[in-house]
């Protein structure tokens, strides 16, 4: 058994929590884009202890993902996971940003232990220095995370076939985006292949999975100027025969509740 919540999503802070294992198990974190003290309170509010957290898995180098990082990782021993280009980013900002935290740098191809769960990372088409999503496995469950990526890869919908559980951006509705008020630059940058998933791209991908293996379908990342929960179902009822009862949705300041994912019976 898997369980995963995520403490807030969106371009104000994102942080995933998810554990495995009998007691004590294996907790980690997959970004934490939150001030240290709301991710603190935040995963306590989900009881659990912060102390209790492995490792933190960090995505890419924009503060909504690694803002809290470092300073949750100096104050509850966590190791902070992360690729070379993006803790080169994270020198270049700030030299001492990695004082007193212990460094994990691993390859953006290559499948890692921590704890009783194997963490797959693979590089997904973003504006940052080495952007990796990734996917969690414990025994045979599989979750798979993907935010932050201007447009989908062969790669990245091989690695997310077999999942039993998903996060997916559907960060904004294309047209809510061109009316927005936004800077010329900045739509173009969030539309572009280096930018962010659009409803339609995600419910496209949504299409072609095998949803019979899906127990669990988070909506994420969705921006709160362009895009709005109906025009997400909308998007995904283009696709699919309406919404599925399994389909939820992550957002900015509650994330959502802890979800399960059980093996998959024979
Ligand atoms: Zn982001
Ligand atoms: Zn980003």
């Amino acid at each position: 058994m898997i369980r995963f919540t995520s403490l807030g999503s969106g371009s104000e802070g994102n942080a995933l929590l998810i554990e495995a294992g009998s007691a004590p198990g294996t907790r980690l974190l997959i970004d934490c884009g939150l001030p240290v003290r709301q991710a603190v309170a935040r995963i306590e509010a989900r009881g659990v202890d912060p102390m209790g957290l492995d490792a933190i898995l960090v995505t890419h180098e924009h503060g909504d993902h690694i803002g809290g990082v470092m300073g949750l990782a100096r104050r509850t021993g966590a190791t902070v996971c992360l690729t070379r280009g993006t803790h080169a980013a994270v020198h270049v900002r700030s030299t001492d940003a990695c004082n007193g935290v212990a460094l994990r740098i691993i390859d953006s191809h290559t499948p890692f232990e921590i704890g009783c769960l194997e963490v797959q990372p693979f590089p997904v088409p973003h504006d940052a220095r080495e952007p990796v999503q990734y996917v969690v496995v414990h025994g045979a469950i599989r979750l798979g995370v993907l935010t932050d990526l201007g447009m989908l890869t062969p790669h990245v919908e091989r690695t997310l076939a077999d999942c039993d559980g998903l996060i997916l951006e559907f960060n904004h509705d294309p047209e809510l985006l061109a009316a927005s008020s936004y800077p010329e630059s900045l739509k173009q940058r969030i539309a572009g292949r280096y930018g962010h998933l659009c409803n339609r791209d995600a419910a496209g991908l949504l299409g072609r999975l095998d949803l019979g293996r899906l127990q669990r379908i988070v909506a994420a990342h969705l921006s709160q100027t362009n895009n709005t929960p109906d025009h997400v179902f909308a998007a995904v009822k283009e696709v699919l025969d309406g919404v599925p009862d399994n389909f939820h949705l992550a957002t900015q300041e509650e994330g959502f509740d802890w979800m399960v994912l059980e093996a998959a019976a024979d």
